[in-house]
C-alpha cells in the first residue's frame, strides 16, 4: 500500500450522500442485491444477510484502518441506494481502482455517476495517487457509460483475479489524477486560475500530475525535478478541458491550443517552462 486511504467521512452534492456503512445496512443491501449485482461481483449465489454483515464489517474496518479499501454507502433521502469503493491496485504503481454499484430501484438516474464524481475529487488528494482505474465487464454498458462520462479513457483490457480464485478479463478504464490546491474541474488551482490556466503537468520527480509547481511544492513533500530533453517524448501534459494527454514535445509545439479540443492554453506559461522542462 502506497499510503493509507483516508477520505472524508461524508460527501454530498445535495442529491446523494456518501457516508460510512452501518451493520444495520445489511438488510437493505441484501434486498437490493439482484442477479445483475451478483454477476458483476462474481458471486456464485446470493449472499446471506450474515455474510453481508461480514462484508460491511470489513468496509467499516477499512475506514478505520486506512485500507485495504475505503467504501462509501450511497444514500438518497436517507435510503441506501448503492455504494462505491476505492483501493490501491498492485500495479501499476500509484494506481487506484474504483468500483461502484446501485440497487435496482435506483438505476438509470445518474446517481452512481454523482458518486464517482465526488470520489474522483477526493481520490486526487491521496498522496502518491497517479491514476484511477475502473475495470468493467465488456457487456456492462451502464457501468461503462458511468466511466466514460466521468472522463475515464478506455485503455485495452485487464485480467483481474477474483475472489473465487478465477480470473476475468475486463475493459480497463483509466483516468489520470491531478493534485493541487483548490482545484477546479479543469485543473485551475489556487496559484493559476485564469480561464487559460487549464493544463496540468506530470512531474518528472514523482510521475504524478500537479496543477502547477507551487501545488507540487505545497503537497508533494519532495523537490521537483525537470524533464530532460531526451525525455520530451514522454506523456506529461494534461488538457484540463478535454483530458487528453500530450507529450512534452507536443505541448511545446502546440501553439498554446489543445491539439485535441482546441482550448486555449496560457501563453504566459512559457516563462515557467524551466520549472518543468530542461531549457
Ligand atoms: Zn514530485
Ligand atoms: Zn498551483
Ligand atoms: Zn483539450
Amino acid at each position: 500500500m502506497i499510503s493509507p486511504i483516508r477520505l472524508p467521512e461524508r460527501l454530498t452534492d445535495g442529491v446523494i450522500v456518501l457516508d460510512g456503512h452501518k451493520l444495520a445496512d445489511a438488510e437493505a443491501h441484501w434486498e437490493g442485491e439482484d442477479a445483475e449485482m451478483m454477476r458483476r461481483f462474481d458471486a456464485i449465489r446470493k449472499a446471506t444477510v450474515e455474510e453481508i454483515r461480514g462484508a460491511i464489517q470489513r468496509w467499516m474496518d477499512g475506514r478505520a484502518n486506512g485500507g485495504p479499501m475505503f467504501a462509501y454507502a450511497m444514500r438518497v433521502n436517507g435510503v441506501l441506494a448503492g455504494g462505491s469503493e476505492v483501493r490501491w491496485l498492485d500495479a501499476p504503481h500509484g494506481a487506484l481502482n474504483i468500483s461502484y454499484w446501485s440497487y435496482p430501484a435506483f438505476r438509470g438516474q445518474g446517481l452512481v455517476g454523482r458518486a464517482v464524481t465526488l470520489m474522483l475529487n477526493e481520490a486526487a488528494t491521496l498522496p502518491g495517487a497517479r491514476q484511477i482505474e475502473a475495470h468493467v465487464d465488456a457487456d456492462n454498458s451502464a457501468s461503462r457509460r458511468v466511466a466514460e462520462r466521468a472522463g475515464f479513457v478506455e485503455t485495452g483490457t485487464v485480467v483481474d483475479d477474483v475472489w473465487t480464485g478465477e480470473t476475468v478479463t475486463r475493459v480497463r478504464y483509466v483516468k489520470p489524477l491531478v493534485h493541487g490546491v483548490a482545484l477546479d474541474s479543469q485543473t485551475r488551482c489556487a496559484h493559476w486560475h485564469s480561464t487559460l490556466d487549464i493544463i496540468a503537468i506530470k512531474m518528472k520527480c514523482c510521475g504524478a500530475y500537479y496543477a502547477c509547481k507551487d501545488c507540487h511544492d505545497a503537497l508533494a513533500g519532495h523537490d521537483a525535478a525537470v524533464w530532460p530533453r531526451a525525455e520530451f517524448g514522454e506523456t506529461a501534459v494534461l488538457c484540463g478541458a478535454c483530458g487528453v494527454e500530450l507529450s512534452v514535445r507536443q505541448y511545446l509545439d502546440c501553439g498554446n491550443a489543445c491539439p485535441a479540443c482546441g482550448a486555449a492554453f496560457n501563453p504566459g506559461c512559457r516563462n515557467h517552462y524551466h520549472f518543468y522542462f530542461e531549457a
